[in-house]
Parts: C-alpha cells; structure tokens; sequence
C-alpha cells in the first residue's frame, strides 16, 4: 500500500495538468495511466521517420502571454515547449467558393464581407455583437456572490440572452444569406455539431480564441504532455504508466484511494479522474455511491460525434494543392445536411491538415505529413473493421472534389477509427469530445469537477469546461485549485488568469 495525497485517474491533458499543479503546490501525487505512455488523446506515434499527433492538430491562447504558457512556467518546464503560430486561421472549401480565413479579428471579418457583399452590414453588426459579448464576458466576475444571478444577469444581457442559442439561430438574425452563415460557421466540425445544434457562445469563444492565433507545439503536442509528466515527478510525484485503475475506494462516503490492476491499492485523501465519467462512476467507484440523480442525468447526456482519422504522406506541394495549415472541405453548404449524412455513418465535417507547414522537423527533409479526418457517429463496438478501408476511400474521394489532385497525392499510413480511438482513451463509443456541444451540454450544465462523493473530482472534456487541449488545461487548474483548498492549501494554485483574450478585455495583463 502506497499513501498519496492525491491520486489522479488517467494522464490525458486533463489529468496531468490537474496533476501537476497539485504537485507544484507541495502535495504528493500519483497519475495512474492504463496505456503504456502519458497523453490520452494527445499521445503521438511514430511510423518509421513520420511522427503523427493522433488528434490536436492546433492549441489556443499559446501565445506569448496566453494560459498555456503561463501554466507552464509556473510549473517549471516552460522552456520544454516551443509554440509557433499559423498566419492562417483555415482555409474552406466549398462547392465553387473557397474561404481564406486569415488570422486576426478584422482581417477574417474583411475577408467575408468581400466574399459576401450582400451580407456586408450584416456581417458588420455581428461582430460588434461578438465583441459586446466578450466586453460582458470579461466584466463578469469569475465567481457569483449571494445576489450573483441577478446582478450578473444586469452586467451581462447578451450573454443571458443567448446562453441556450445555436448558431444557427444567432446568424439568421443577421445574416440574409444562408452560404454566408455556412461559410462563418465553418469551425464546427472542430466542436463536433453542425450550426442548428452548437451553443453560440461556445463557438464565439473558440472563433474569438481563433482570431488570436492557432499554435503547435514544435516536436509534436508529445512535448506539452512530456512537460507536465516531467513536472509531476520534479516535484515529487509518480506518473506510473501500464496499469488500469480498477476500482476508486470509498469510505464512510468518501473517495479514500484508487486499486490498480485489481491488486495494488494507493490511498489518497482525494481522488481525481480524468476518464469517461461512464467509466469513472459506473465501473470504477459504482452507481451505488454516486447516486440516482448523477446516473439519470449522465443518462440524459448526448455523445460527441467520434471520427475516422487518415494519417498519411503528401507526395505533393501542399500550395499547388491550395492547402495551408487547417482546411474544411464542404461538398455541401447546408451543414444540416452533412450532419444527418453523418449520423447516417457517412463520414461529414472533413477537414484536411498539413502540420509539417508549421513544423517541418515531423517528417523527413521536404516531405509532407496530412492527417484527414472525418466525424462520423460515436460507435465503438468493433463494426468499423469491415467498412474501414471503404471509409478512408470515401473520405478521400469527397476531400478530392473540392481539393483536386489530393486522392493521389496522399499516401495512407495508418488509419484510426472509433475502435482506434476508445482503446487510446476509454471513451464510450469512441467520443472526440466528451459530451456533445450543444447548448444543454456546455458550461455549468456540463459535470461540476466536484462530485456528490466527498474527496472524488473530476477533470477532462467531460466536465465544465469542455473539449479542446485548451480547454481540458483549464480544467486540469479549476480542478487541482478546488482539490488544494480542500486539503488545506487554499490559493497554492493560481488562478492563471483563463484565457488571455478575456483578460486583455479585462485590462488585465498578469
Ligand atoms: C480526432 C480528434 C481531433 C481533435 N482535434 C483537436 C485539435 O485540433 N485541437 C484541440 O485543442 N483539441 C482537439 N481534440 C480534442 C482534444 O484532443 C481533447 O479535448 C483532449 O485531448 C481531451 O483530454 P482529456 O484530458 O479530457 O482526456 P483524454 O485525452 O481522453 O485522456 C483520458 C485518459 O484517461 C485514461 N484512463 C481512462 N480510464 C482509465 C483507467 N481506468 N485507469 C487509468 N487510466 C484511465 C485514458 O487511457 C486516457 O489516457 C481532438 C480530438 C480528437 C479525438
């Protein structure tokens, strides 16, 4: 028997950020990975001199003064991670119209009243709602006294107002036509549901976080998780990698430690898990102490999508191609469309990604990677094997009606399906990220980080604050900050100042 303060279930970026925090705020800690190597979702591989991040292809707030950074050098490692912009936000493919989504707030609003003169005061008037928005926003505080409601509610209209708006119904008040409306809704297939089902203010936050700048970490998103397994053990801690938690032990009500591969037992005063909360309450702790209302509502909650993912070698110049860093490619402009094709198990939202444009040391001297991937329903029961390759063709064969030449330009080396993606990562039926984004599912009505159980937290796209490598490090801090002051080290973790775009509204410069 091992004693911890601390014990985190699962080493996806949610988990090890968590982790270590904790560690740097003087607790001892112990991650607990059932993979043989730290990372979840953000694990690279290596096929012979090709390195593939299997899922982030791009971060947020990484630039000089965003969240990551700053998490980083708290932590001690921030010379471990190397982040270069993309002067692109993406570029999308439409049928007859390609949209060149450049970085920088003006610069893409310009771009899209040139494309869609009609639309231009339109276009206008919504983004200086958009920026209204996040003036609110930033005037909120960043936790609501007794007369919180009400007040905030008076500070923040719009964002009342639309907290459970879709896109869709927000661009229809100020857009005319439909194909402007696709074109600014381009990103939904990186938050997983088309226009009519995303939350407005989430995709608002991402695009806005876009505008900014989207980052890689040089070497591969291996380096991010690297930093923060290696900041884990600096300070005392163990990532201990190979073996499954298999049960999360409960006493007198409270969460007391975690058994690994059914044997070892390491006691904690409190228990963090990063995994599936299906997982984590049904399997690992037991319905039993977490209750009938936690078990009814996870059962309300809708899955994200899961996907098909080419990972392969470009035989081509990706500019003569038109490609830059990111690209959608959309044989539709009725993204309603593509998503009921979606749910019928064709794959729909594809986007096309180059990443050695930004990184060119992912592949040998002047070639290309590419990954293309696809979203396909959530479905991890081993029925992808036999319509894989078919898939990967398909998917192939729609990115090359709109990207001519890529068919045979690209050179598949590995293929990843829901399967692929459930043993990576234990998520039910394969799900990219956590729960669906949909108005019901985002922020507070998503799983709080404290849970019912005394001592159990939870950390991860499947809690408040959502999908995205940003985001799950977000959580990975409002979870260790909780987990500090309950055992007795209130304010040993920083509030890092969330992501640096608030607080440049803010006024903030920390
Ligand atoms: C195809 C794809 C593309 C994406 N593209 C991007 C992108 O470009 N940019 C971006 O920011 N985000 C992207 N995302 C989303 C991002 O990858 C995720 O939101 C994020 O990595 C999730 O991190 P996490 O910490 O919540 O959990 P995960 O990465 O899911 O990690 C959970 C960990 O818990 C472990 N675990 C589970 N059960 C147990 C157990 N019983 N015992 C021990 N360990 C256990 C798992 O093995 C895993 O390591 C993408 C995701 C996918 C799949």
């Amino acid at each position: 028997m091992t004693e911890y303060d601390v014990v985190v279930i699962g080493s996806g970026l949610g988990g090890l950020s968590a982790a270590a925090l904790l560690a740097r705020a003087g607790l001892h800690v112990a991650v607990v990975e059932r993979n043989e190597h730290p990372g979840g979702y953000a694990q690279v591989f290596r096929r012979g001199p090709y390195l593939f991040d299997p899922a982030i292809h791009f971060t947020l707030d990484a630039g000089p003064r965003g969240f990551t950074p700053k998490m980083l050098a708290h932590l001690g490692v921030a010379d471990r991670v190397r982040f270069v912009a993309s002067d692109h936000t993406y570029r999308s493919f439409f049928p007859g119209l390609t949209v060149d989504a450049k970085r920088g707030r003006d610069a893409f609003l310009a771009t899209h009243q040139e494309l869609f003169p009609a639309d231009a005061d339109g276009l206008a008037r919504l983004f200086r709602m958009r920026q209204d928005i996040f003036a609110q926003l930033a005037a909120l505080p960043q936790k609501l006294g007794p007369d919180g409601l009400a007040a905030a509610m008076e500070t923040a209209p719009l964002v009342f107002r639309h907290r459970m708006s879709s896109v869709e119904e927000v661009l229809a008040e100020y857009l005319r036509d439909t194909r402007t409306a696709a074109a600014v809704a381009s990103i939904w297939p990186y938050v997983g549901s088309p226009p009519a089902r995303m939350s407005f203010l989430l995709f608002n936050q991402m695009l806005e976080s876009l505008h900014e700048g989207c980052y890689y970490a040089v070497g591969s998103f291996q380096t991010l998780v690297d930093a923060l397994a290696a900041a884990v053990v600096e300070n005392g801690g163990d990532v201990l990698l190979g073996g499954a938690a298999t049960k999360i032990l409960v006493r007198d009500g409270r969460a007391v430690g975690v058994e690994v591969a059914g044997d070892t037992i390491l006691t904690a005063r409190a228990v963090v898990s990063n995994a599936d909360p299906q997982h984590t309450f049904g399997e690992l702790l037991g319905w039993e102490h977490a209750g009938g209302v936690l078990r009814r509502r996870i059962g309300r909650y809708h899955l994200s999508p899961s996907a098909v993912a080419l990972y392969g070698i470009l035989r081509a110049d990706p500019a003569e191609l038109g490609l830059v860093h990111e690209n959608f490619v959309f044989p539709s402009w009725d993204h309603g469309r593509t998503w009921s094709d979606l749910r019928a198990g064709r794959p729909g939202g594809i986007w096309v990604s180059v990443p050695t444009l930004l990184d060119p040391s992912l592949a040998a001297t002047g070639e290309h990677l590419s990954v293309v991937t696809g979203l396909v329903p959530a479905r991890a029961d081993g029925s992808w094997r036999a319509v894989r390759d078919a898939t990967a063709e398909e998917m192939l064969r729609t990115a090359d009606g709109l990207v001519p030449g890529l068919r045979d330009a690209f050179e598949i080396v590995e293929i990843a399906t829901p399967d692929t993606l459930h043993r990576y990562t234990n998520s039910t039926g394969g799900a990219i990220y956590g729960w669906e984004n949909i108005p019901a599912q985002t922020a507070s009505k998503r799983l709080a980080h404290r849970t019912p159980v005394d001592g159990l937290f939870l950390s991860g796209q499947w809690s408040e604050e959502g999908t995205s490598s940003l985001r799950v490090l977000t959580s990975g801090r409002a979870t260790a900050a909780l987990v500090a002051g309950d055992l007795g080290r209130p304010g040993a973790v920083p509030d890092l100042g969330g992501p640096s775009f608030l607080n440049q509204l803010r006024g903030d410069d920390r």
